[in-house]
């Protein structure tokens, strides 16, 4: 049994596919066990994308320059830079200010393999790349490379923990255990 975070991002709220995203979730049989529609405070969303975790800000950069490598972009024209540590520091900056940008829609699922499904039913974090099913690859058409040339975040409408480690660390920033229920779903008995 995992826990996993999601967010659907101001693009989801905006856009009027909150209950959209919701319910592939519910109709999976993934147990919601908590849920809030809320304004980021940028404390909060600078925890969320540490900005000081050198790792995860290199991890960024080596993430976004095998891109560029891929489809044959100079990191130096687009970004003035290809040292992963500036370039997570961008992405950082650009991914804080787009989760505080407008309402955001918060929740924890609860399941087996929880994580690794949520990831599944997301797809790729460049939703040219998710394939059709998913939520980016049905609802979105956003690269690294438009992102990247309009100076901001990828918008791919929802965040999903990469892994139990990641969503250990994020559930406690979002929720207090007060705000997380145990309850049983009717299907439990016939999926289990
Ligand atoms: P996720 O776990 O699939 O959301 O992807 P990551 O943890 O690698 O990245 C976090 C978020 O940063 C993504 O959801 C995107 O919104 C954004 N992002 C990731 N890679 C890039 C990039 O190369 N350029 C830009 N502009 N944004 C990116
Ligand atoms: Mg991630």
């Amino acid at each position: 049994m995992e826990q996993t975070l999601i967010i659907l991002k101001p693009d989801a709220v905006e856009r009027g596919l909150m209950g959209r995203i919701l319910s592939r979730f519910e109709q999976m049989g993934l147990k919601i066990v908590a849920a809030k529609l809320m304004k980021t405070p940028r404390s909060l969303a600078e925890k969320h994308y540490p900005g000081n975790r050198e790792v995860w800000l290199r991890g960024m950069g080596e993430k976004t320059l095998e891109n560029y490598k891929k489809f044959g972009e100079d990191p130096i024209k687009l970004l003035g830079t290809n040292d992963t540590h500036e370039i997570g520091m961008m992405i950082q900056k650009w991914l804080v200010d787009y989760i505080v940008s407008g309402p955001v829609l918060a929740f924890v699922v609860e399941g087996p393999h929880a994580v690794e499904l949520t990831r599944k039913i997301c797809g790729n974090t460049l939703p040219f790349l998710a394939s059709p099913g998913s939520i980016r690859g049905d609802l979105a058409y956003d690269s690294s490379y438009l992102a990247n040339s309009g100076k901001r975040a990828i918008k791919n409408l929802v965040h999903a923990s990469g892994s139990i480690e990641e969503a250990k660390y994020e559930i406690p920033l979002w929720f207090d255990s007060s705000e997380i229920f145990e309850y049983e779903r009717a299907e439990e008995k016939v999926m289990q």
